[in-house]
């Protein structure tokens, strides 16, 4: 059911299909789906701009990514359309402009098709916290599809598009992907602009695909990467040509276990464990060095995240006053002599935020506060820094860096949502990866008992995605799915 892009563009090259009617046949097909709730917005003139790719097709003067059918997550600006990050305190708004990454997409012609569900401002982990309603894991629709890129990532697996963006600030593509059974890549920190990606967690955010082949996601990433002069925290360096590493024989490379205390527990599931491990012995048997690597730092990933991402939010979040954009409370007393419209904001951000989104507002509050800054932002700046010296010292030894990408397959709706920490530990292996600025990779490797997807997480040197692509595309290719 779920096509790939890569098959996709062989075909049309072949003139075998046309981009418009894929399109219209996605579109069809994800109306279709709308239980799952993945989409929050379809574009059906997309089927136009489709038409116009056959012509370039039929010229000759097509891009690189000619016809392949995106969803966006709702996080992303697309001009014209709406801007939700799933939140009712931006219910309406519409975005002025393109993020650099939609510009750089569609002027290598990729057909957007609609925009995703996601937990509110990309705040949690199983998509249960969107304002406009939970999205269906389309292998169990009883059961959560991971988030916060929740609704790109169940777009991918149900086959309502050929590749969706995400974004990643403590895991939330590669959690997702993990959960639904596709590929799921977070890369560097800095590899892909931020331009126009509402920010969560700015020293975190990284905006990334979700593919059905290792391949696509690679491929993509060739056109999302590069220096964007309006994010300056985009990296000035030399884009590799992704795909044409894949390929490559494993033999001698060199892949790390990493072993930490775990007095938290990670509550890795027994069949989970096991997927790893056989994955681990399919490498060793290709010549793949494995080895084990000390990451003494690995207990305090969970806290240090939440502190810090939690203080980057409540600043990020400042914005949503009810007075520039947004929602505005109906009632609020306005502006006035006397009055700093204190009551405009109170209201606003009571009625517009969401339980999750408060909380986290207040957690980020309150360890920025006068008192209480040492103790917890700057210990956990600190922490950070730790945390990514483990990283380094890891790397020194080998060349990636395997987990499993979350401790259980899907879980139940509700299973998590009255326990914050719980839900919080779902990220438990790939919020390091956010903390270090490395890239990550989620790549399936089977299912569990109950026919759940199971994800591995590969870990790679700053701008080494070739790496951890290389070694996801030989998984890939040895597992069935
Ligand atoms: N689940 C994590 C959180 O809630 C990560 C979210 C994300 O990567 N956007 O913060």
């Amino acid at each position: 059911m779920a096509d790939t892009y890569r098959n996709f563009r062989e075909k049309l090259l072949e003139g075998e299909v046309t981009c418009k009617n894929n399109v219209e046949s996605y579109l069809a097909r994800a109306k279709n789906k709308s239980n799952l709730n993945a989409f929050l917005q379809l574009f059906d003139e997309s089927a136009e701009a489709a038409e116009k790719v056959d012509s370039k097709v039929k010229a000759g003067t097509a891009g690189k990514l000619a016809g392949m059918v995106l969803a966006v997550k709702d996080v992303i600006a697309i001009k014209d359309k709406r801007l939700t990050c799933g939140s009712k305190i931006l219910e309406n708004f519409v975005s002025v402009y393109d993020a650099t990454v939609i510009e750089r997409l569609k002027s290598e012609d990729v057909i957007i098709v609609g925009k995703t569900n996601m937990d509110e401002f990309a705040m949690g982990s199983s998509t249960e916290y969107s304002a406009y309603g939970p999205v269906l894991n389309p292998v169990d629709t009883t059961r959560v599809p991971g988030g916060s890129s929740g609704g790109s990532a169940a777009a991918v697996a149900a086959g309502l598009c050929h590749v969706a963006l995400g974004t990643d600030t403590g895991g939330s593509i590669r959690q997702p992907a993990s959960f639904c059974g596709v590929v799921g890549l977070k890369p560097t920190y800095g590899r892909v602009s931020r331009y126009g990606l509402v920010a969560f967690a700015s020293s975190f955010d990284v905006i990334g695909p979700f593919a059905n082949s290792v391949y696509d996601a690679a491929l993509i990433l060739e056109v999302l990467a590069g220096h964007d002069e309006r994010d300056s925290t985009s990296a000035e360096r030399a884009v590799p040509s992704y795909t044409s590493f894949l390929d490559r024989d494993v033999k001698n490379f060199r892949v790390g276990i990493a072993k930490g205390p775990d007095k938290v527990g990670t509550g890795i599931a027994d069949e989970v464990r096991e997927a790893i491990e056989k994955q681990i012995d399919i490498l060793r048997a290709a010549g793949v060095e494995i080895k084990e690597v000390s990451m003494p730092h690995l207990d305090y990933t969970i806290p240090t995240y939440y502190i810090l991402a939690t203080a980057e939010a409540s600043s990020n979040l400042e914005r949503y006053d009810g007075a520039r954009y947004g929602y505005r409370a109906k009632d609020a007393e306005e502006l006035s002599e006397g009055s700093y419209g204190e009551d405009v904001y109170v209201k606003s951000r009571t009625e517009g935020f969401g339980a999750e989104v408060k909380r986290r507002i207040m957690l980020g509050t309150f360890v920025l506060s006068a008192g209480y800054y040492d103790a917890y932002y700057r210990k956990a700046q600190k922490v950070r820094r730790l945390i990514k010296e483990d990283f380094d010292k890891a790397f020194q030894d080998v060349d990636a860096i395997i987990t499993p990408t979350a401790p259980t397959t899907a879980f139940k709706f509700g299973a998590k949502t009255s326990d914050p920490l719980q839900m919080y530990l779902s990220d438990i292996f790939t919020v390091s990866a956010n903390l270090a600025g490395i890239p990550g990779i989620s790549v399936p490797v089977g299912k569990d008992s109950q026919s759940l997807p199971i994800g591995l997480q590969l870990l790679g040197r700053q701008f080494e995605e070739e790496t951890i692509l290389t070694l996801a595309n030989f998984i890939e290719q040895w597992t069935i799915r």
